[in-house]
């Protein structure tokens, strides 16, 4: 393991996702042996904390690990706070003496990765403040990372994304994709392209439809602000669910790296189907949860309009005009408080002929993907019944990882920011593969605004089901069904 020199500024070094998820990540990476001595960490934001106080959060927020307390001293030594309002230019030139301190004091041979854990309404400020204030201007890297939302719709990511990139190349941006962190998510290129027993029938001919869950038990809990003015088309399609199908059917990439999977990505997007009103129509369904189950509805949570259209549900057809895989359905689904939390990828291949046996009818070959919170793949198989008689019945064949096996699984921030760390963008969303999945999306948000539903047609679905019934018959009037 290559130990990893960089100084993180962390932009929302006092918020959630950085108390959830980043100061467990990075301790991860310190008991791998990833960031050893020569690293350290300046934490950001407006409020007035000390060092100490700001070593004590984080060592609690990697609470629950006691078995490592030493270990956990010595890497809060490594964190540092200043106190720093985004907008203010002033406030640049204190971060950078502390930063130009810091890299002489552990080494950090001037690499530098800044973190924006923040509302990306800050992200131009802040990616252009560092480079006038002359933080970029270090022997080393200086990479930036950020977080989704990453815009509103296609103007607002390309505003977003012109601004950025006046300062950061794209090259030295890293658009974190969480999905894309998963080990079943990333097992995806291993399966398709190491079994020749998959790859042979991975296109039209063999396979019948794609089928995408992402399917979410919880509520939109205490982010209903923000997630009313998104939704789900805008808050789970256009980034994971259209990632995840990226990767499902792509071509093989030439090799393993950012550049040529990205290639194969871009040219995913570019085949997708970009709908009209009519087609919108006619593949895409949206719900939103009523009352049920002992839950309230979306419109009686906290923040949300009581005569809120927002959509909490969304199945959709897509269609990618690439050669192997053209003609097949793409199914996908998202939603909140459906029945479980489940995020899991069913390949349904066509039925064989059944003449032999008597027509009496074969199941569904599948494979599937369980990405969480089962973590394995399955397949399933027509096998004879025991007995006298000659029937088939289906067999599932499974791979399930250990208890053992999950403990070991890097959470995904912890490989993003590696990966991010090393350099390698394989696992992060280029600006063309953004700029095509905003245009796709757009198409059904414009369609959809354009429709004046009356009020009373939400909600449609009752909490703890798997969405409106209009999901069912999108796959049922192509004769097919929902595997999950
Ligand atoms: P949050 O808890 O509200 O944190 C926002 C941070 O920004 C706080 O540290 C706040 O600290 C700081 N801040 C606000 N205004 C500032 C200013 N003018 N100058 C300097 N600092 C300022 O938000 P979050 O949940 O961590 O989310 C951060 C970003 O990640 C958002 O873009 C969000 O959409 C995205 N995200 C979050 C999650 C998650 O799990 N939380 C998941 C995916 C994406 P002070 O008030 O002290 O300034």
């Amino acid at each position: 393991k290559k130990e990893q020199k960089a100084l993180f500024v962390i932009f929302g070094g006092t918020g959630d996702l950085a108390q959830r998820k980043l100061y467990p990540a990075l301790f991860n990476l310190y008991k791998r042996g990833y960031l050893k001595k020569h690293f350290a960490v300046i934490g950001t934001a407006r409020r007035p904390w000390s060092n100490g106080y700001y070593r004590d959060v984080v060592r609690s927020s990697i609470d629950g690990m006691v078995n490592f307390q030493t270990q956990i001293d010595e890497f809060a030594s490594h964190f540092y706070y200043q106190s720093h309002n985004v907008n203010d230019v002033d406030h640049y030139e204190t971060l950078r003496v502390l930063a130009d301190k810091l890299d002489q004091d552990y080494g950090l041979e001037g690499n530098r990765l800044y973190y924006l854990a923040m509302s990306p309404s800050f992200f131009g400020t802040i990616c252009e403040h560092l480079k006038s204030q002359g933080l970029t201007k270090t022997a080393g890297y200086n990479r930036v990372i950020i977080e989704k939302p990453f815009g509103h719709d296609y103007a607002s990511a390309k505003e977003l994304n012109d601004e950025i990139s006046k300062y950061f190349p794209e090259e030295a941006t890293f658009r974190i994709d969480h999905y894309l962190g998963k080990e079943m998510i990333q097992n995806i290129m291993a399966l398709r392209f190491g079994n020749s027993i998959l790859s042979a029938i991975w296109n039209n001919k063999m396979i019948s439809n794609i089928q995408v869950t992402l399917s979410e038990s919880l509520g939109v809990e205490e982010r209903g602000g923000y997630y009313d003015t998104a939704g789900a088309l805008r808050d789970m399609v256009q980034n994971h669910i259209l990632q995840i199908v990226a990767l499902l059917v792509m071509d093989r990439p030439d090799s393993y790296c950012a550049k040529d999977v990205r290639k194969r990505k871009v040219e995913t997007f570019e085949a997708l189907k970009i709908y009209s009103p009519e087609e919108v129509a006619q593949n895409f369904v949206r719900g939103q949860y009523g009352e049920g189950k002992d839950m309230v509805a979306y419109r009686d949570e906290s923040m949300i309009a009581p005569d809120s259209m927002t959509e909490t549900f969304v199945a959709g057809k897509l269609e990618v005009d690439n050669c192997d895989m053209a003609g097949v359905p793409i199914y996908i689904r998202t939603g909140k408080r459906l029945a479980t939390k489940a995020t899991r990828i069913d390949i349904v291949f066509k039925q064989d002929d059944d003449s032999l046996f008597g027509g009496q009818g074969l199941a569904d070959n599948t494979v599937t993907i369980n990405v969480e919170p089962d973590t394995g793949i399955d397949f399933t198989l027509n096998t004879k019944k025991i007995g006298q008689e000659f029937a088939t019945r289906q067999t599932n064949i499974g791979y399930r990882l250990t208890e053992e096996q999950v403990a070991k699984v890097p959470e995904a921030y912890e490989r993003l920011i590696l990966n991010a760390l090393q350099g390698n963008s394989v696992n992060f969303t280029h600006w063309d593969e953004l700029e095509y999945s905003w245009k796709f999306v757009d198409a059904i948000r414009n369609a959809w605004d354009q429709e004046d539903l009356p009020v009373d047609y939400f909600p449609n679905y009752a909490c703890g089901t798997m969405g409106p019934q209009a999901s069912d018959e999108l796959l049922a009037k192509a004769g097919h069904h929902w595997i999950f």
